[in-house]
């Protein structure tokens, strides 16, 4: 590997392309990474984490209502939006440098720096200087999308802007009916704004489990954020600091913030991949790569959200890892990418694994289906009108349990474990079998011993 300056270049010191640098670099391969904004990439600097923490920090609201009936006076508490935001923002400025000494740590070299290719093997860095490279990882992530243009676009904010507000907005119009849109919807009206969320389709949460869908936005409702369907955003105008967001429908809101999480696209533009000869799929924009992450030049790869595929940031690791285990471990890893769990965070959070009903009904003649709403116990005494959603879907030819679906407190961190259930393809008898922890919300998953409906497909003629 003498002849290139080093064997490996990582464009992009994100989640993905930090993993594969140390590990890489753990293999004894001579490794730099570029990165053009802040280590640690959209997950740390700008995405899950700072939405974790305003996620719990607009949490507290709703924990401090449901205080009185437990007994508890807690005099007139005040929120601070500068104090949280400083707080957050040192605790980012430390998870980057634990990110950035990390890398050092394992041995490779970092630049800060945008890269982009010169070709298939060279990529020059904005500082001007070139660098050879025996292998290229593109992890360089994406951004958010701002959709098509209309009077008054340049009002909007995105996810890149909003970890950064001067001021708690009293009233703000979010677009999209997606993760980001509905857990900032969630965040916004816990820390007290008036929230409305426009979404263009029937019902947010599209690929979701239909009961999902409809649970969760009653449970949305029922906090005051409104939500509109089937229309769209489509003019905005100015006044002082105020804005007036005008509507496909012909209505209009008043609000000081207005937000889109329409969806991202992959960074793949101006990095000289014509140079390099990489293909991006037509379908998702992404760069197109087999089971191994490798492009259709084969000493090019990609991870994480620049192929589109499942933009997650444990997906994202995990394919930077088995990355570097393939070609520098030399133990070809390929990344399963069924059963992944995942957790939108809203409030309350839904966590879900495996299918929903209607593809478990497409891909199975037996189906059964096991399902319970409720009111936990907390919300007894707190009077909180919150309810908990669990399904479960079983392939009934065979009682394995195909899909997992919870909507309630904590559901994130119970889909996890739901995942290796599935992942482990458990049935409903090893569910029934397992005894109860109680009192928890959690036991009801091995206590619903009837289906809540069966559907049996008959063979065709
Ligand atoms: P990124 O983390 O985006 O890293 C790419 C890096 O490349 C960036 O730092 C960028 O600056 C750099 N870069 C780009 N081009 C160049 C170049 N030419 N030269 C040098 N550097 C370059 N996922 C979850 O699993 N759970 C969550 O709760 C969650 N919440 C999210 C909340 C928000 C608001 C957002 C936006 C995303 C969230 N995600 C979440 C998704 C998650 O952040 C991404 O899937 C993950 O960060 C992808 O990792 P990556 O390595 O592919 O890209
Ligand atoms: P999503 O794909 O989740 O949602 C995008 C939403 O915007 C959908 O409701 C979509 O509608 C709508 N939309 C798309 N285009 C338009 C348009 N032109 N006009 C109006 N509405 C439009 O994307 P997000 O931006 O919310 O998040 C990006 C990704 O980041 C997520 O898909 C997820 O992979 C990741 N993420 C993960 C999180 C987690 O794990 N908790 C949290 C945040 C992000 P329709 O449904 O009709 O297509």
């Amino acid at each position: 590997m003498a002849d290139f300056d080093v064997d490996l270049f990582v464009i992009g010191g994100g989640s993905g392309g930090v993993r594969a640098a140390r590990i890489a670099a753990g293999y004894g391969a001579r490794v730099m990474i570029a990165e053009e904004y802040r280590f640690g990439g959209t997950c740390v600097i700008r995405g899950c984490v700072p939405k974790k923490l305003m996620v719990y920090a607009s949490h507290i609201h709703r924990d401090i209502e449901d205080a009185a009936g437990f007994g508890w006076t807690i005099p007139s508490a005040t929120f601070d939006w500068p104090t949280f935001i400083a707080n957050k923002d040192r605790e980012i400025a430390r998870l980057e440098g634990i990110y950035t000494a990390n890398v050092e740590k394992s041995g490779a070299n970092i630049v800060k720096a945008r890269a982009v290719f010169e070709d298939p093997h060279t990529l020059r860095l904005s500082t001007g200087e070139t660098v050879t490279a025996k292998y290229v990882l593109i992890a360089t992530g994406g951004a958010p999308n701002h959709g098509p243009a209309f009077p008054g676009i340049e009002h909007v904010i995105s996810s890149n802007e909003v970890f950064h507000l001067p001021q708690l907005p009293k009233r703000i119009v979010i677009q999209g009916g997606g993760y980001i849109a509905l857990e900032f919807a969630c965040i916004f009206a816990g820390f007290g704004s008036d929230v409305t969320v426009v979404y263009r389709g029937d019902n947010i949460l599209r690929g979701f489990d239909e009961d999902v869908r409809a649970h969760v936005r009653k449970e949305m409702e029922k906090q005051g954020i409104t939500i509109l369907t089937g229309c769209t955003v489509n003019k905005i105008d100015k006044h002082g600091h105020d804005f007036t967001a005008h509507l496909s429908n012909g209505s209009s809101i008043a609000a000081d913030q207005v937000m889109f999480a329409i969806g991202r696209h992959p960074n793949v533009v101006n990095l000289g991949l014509d140079k390099a000869g990489v293909n991006v799929k037509h379908a998702h924009g992404g760069i197109a790569v087999n089971e191994f992450s490798q492009t259709n030049v084969p000493h090019i790869y990609a991870v994480g959200d620049v192929t589109n595929h499942i933009n997650l940031t444990p997906v994202a690791i995990r394919e930077g890892h088995a990355f570097a285990d393939t070609v520098f471990g030399k133990r070809p890893v390929k990344v399963d990418h069924s059963n992944i769990p995942t957790a939108v965070f809203t409030q309350p959070e839904v966590g879900t694994v495996g299918m929903t009903e209607a593809e478990a009904r497409a891909a199975f003649s037996h189906v059964d289906v096991y399902k319970t709403d409720f009111k936990p116990i907390k919300a007894t005494l707190s009077g909180s009108d919150s309810r908990v959603l669990m399904k479960l879907i079983v392939d009934a030819s065979t009682d394995i349990v195909v899909g997992c679906h919870v909507v309630g407190h904590e559901a994130a961190e119970l889909i996890q474990v739901l995942g290796i259930c599935v992942k482990m393809k458990a049935t409903k008898s090893d569910f029934d079998a397992t005894i109860a922890v109680h009192p928890s919300a959690a036991e009801e998953l091995v206590t619903m011993r009837t289906p809540t409906a069966r559907y049996v497909r008959e063979a065709a003629e």
